[in-house]
């Protein structure tokens, strides 16, 4: 992502276990958290997702948006109930083909409980079944879904999932995702990975759009943009489909300008794997929304959403190097605790830097210079911000990107082009779509380099004071 602050409520919920009677511990509720040190709620405990299918109809005028998404699982324990990440108002909850009970336990936490106890190892069959005006729902203090003049945009980091479809919402579980939605004519639906129906006639004057993600995806990664776009369909030379798609009220200079940029996904997409690695997803694109519309870009798995207003003054190339370079440093390896966040944006912004020496504008080692000397003075608070650490309230701190990415340009100079180039691409390969933390990636780096990291990344990463050795 680049680039914005998040508020966060902090309310813990302790999961009350059951008592054991006999030889044999009764069923116990799931966990309302995953584990997360910055958001204990977000994700849940006792049942891991295989796939999402998630069935939807908008009407653009009022902003309604209802339908049903199916969860398929399998429970990690045995659970007499469990928590889904859900802001939304439900009408009903079935699990494995019996009504189940519900009830709302905060404003994004719903609490599930089957009619019959489900054993550990048994599969899951969760149907839950919705209506209503995401626009106006307030979870977590905000509203994520995002209604335009044309239609909607379902695209956040870390929270969105909430106000479109109920989940365990947490990058550590990820899951397929069948996503379609029925429209008006003439709304276009773009979403993840591949289109399996394309403005398919349903009824007089609507149409169904379909959208497949094959690969494991994280919930937060997962988008919906609707609304007006003019959209472009072509294949790489890997055979995966790309869609682009540029909002219509964009004005003509500016989408020429953003074609320039996004138009060369494919392309880009290819100089990154040169360095990071295959590309591990089995499509490509981009989205540009109206300028203003977000205000940010996302790296939404296989396709990106950039804002418009990114490309008034012209075409913005390193913006979508970031956002693809996220598609292995975030996407593919999720960051396994929110902590671990410089993964994403540190990676991310090195990856610009290596975009501009490719294209002889800079040296990585010209902006690293540049940025540790002159943009950010020995007195700027910029070197109190911990990128390993920056906390909850400043997840997209500028610390986390700039002296993130600082932090591998001296990695690279510590261990020596090829370590460093060696030690990204087995990264990307052990993790591959999984999740990884900031001592697997220290201990990855130690075991290719041969160097001890622990006094270089603790300065670095986890100490307030400008870092002396460079
Ligand atoms: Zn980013």
């Amino acid at each position: 992502m680049l680039r914005r602050t998040v508020t966060v409520t902090a309310a813990v919920l302790a999961a009350v276990l059951g008592v054991p009677t006999g030889s044999q511990a009764a069923p116990a509720p799931g966990s309302p958290g995953a584990g997360d040190v910055y958001y204990p709620e977000y994700g849940n405990g006792g049942y891991d997702v295989a796939h999402y299918d998630i069935r939807l109809r908008y009407y653009p005028d009022t902003d309604r948006l209802t339908g049903t998404t199916t969860i398929l699982a399998s429970a990690t324990q045995d659970l007499s109930r469990f928590n889904l990440d859900f802001a939304l108002a439900t009408k009903s909850v079935r699990v494995n083909n019996r009504a189940a009970g519900f009830a709302r336990q905060s404003d994004h936490e719903l609490v599930v409980t089957p009619a019959r106890a489900i054993a550990k190892g048994a599969p899951l069959t969760i149907v839950v079944e919705y209506d209503d005006i995401p626009s106006n729902v307030v979870a977590a203090g905000l509203t994520s879904w995002n209604r335009t003049p044309d239609g909607a945009l379902a695209v956040n980091e870390p929270e969105i999932a909430w106000w479109w479809y109920p989940s365990n919402d947490h990058p550590t579980d990820k899951a397929s995702f069948d996503v379609s939605v029925l429209v008006p004519d003439g709304v276009e639906v773009i979403s993840n990975g591949a289109p399996t129906r394309w403005a398919a006639p349903v009824f007089d004057g609507w149409s169904r759009w379909s959208w497949r993600q094959d690969k494991p995806q994280a919930t937060y990664l997962t988008f919906l943009a609707i609304g007006d776009f003019d959209t472009y369909q072509d294949t790489s030379a890997d055979g995966s489909p790309i869609v682009t798609a540029y909002n219509t009220r964009l004005d003509a200079v500016t989408a020429a300008a953003a074609k320039s940029s996004v138009e060369r996904s494919d392309e880009i997409t290819d100089w990154l794997a040169g360095h990071f690695g295959p590309y591990p997803f089995g499509a490509r694109g981009g989205v540009v929304t109206g300028a203003g519309d977000q205000g940010f870009a996302l790296e939404t798995q296989t396709r990106p959403v950039y804002d418009g207003r990114s490309f008034i003054r012209g075409s913005n190339n390193s913006l979508v190097v970031h956002e693809l370079a996220h598609q292995w440093f975030g996407d593919s390896v999720s960051v396994g605790q929110w902590k671990d966040i410089w993964l994403n944006e540190g990676f991310a912004s090195y990856a610009q830097w290596l975009w501009s020496e490719d294209q002889g504008e800079g040296t990585a080692a010209e902006i690293a210079d540049y940025v540790y000397s002159t943009v950010y003075p020995a007195d700027s608070e910029f070197w109190q911000v911990l990128p390993g650490d920056p906390g909850p309230t400043r997840l997209f701190d500028g610390a986390v990107y700039d002296r993130g990415a600082l932090t591998l340009h001296h990695l690279r100079e510590l261990v020596g082009d090829e370590d460093f180039f060696a030690i990204l691409k087995a990264w990307t390969e052990a993790k591959k779509h999984s999740a990884g933390t900031t001592p697997e990636f220290q201990a990855l780096a130690e075991r290719i380099s041969g160097v001890d990291l622990d006094a270089f990344l603790q300065e670095w990463l986890y100490t307030p004071a400008v870092p002396t050795s460079v």
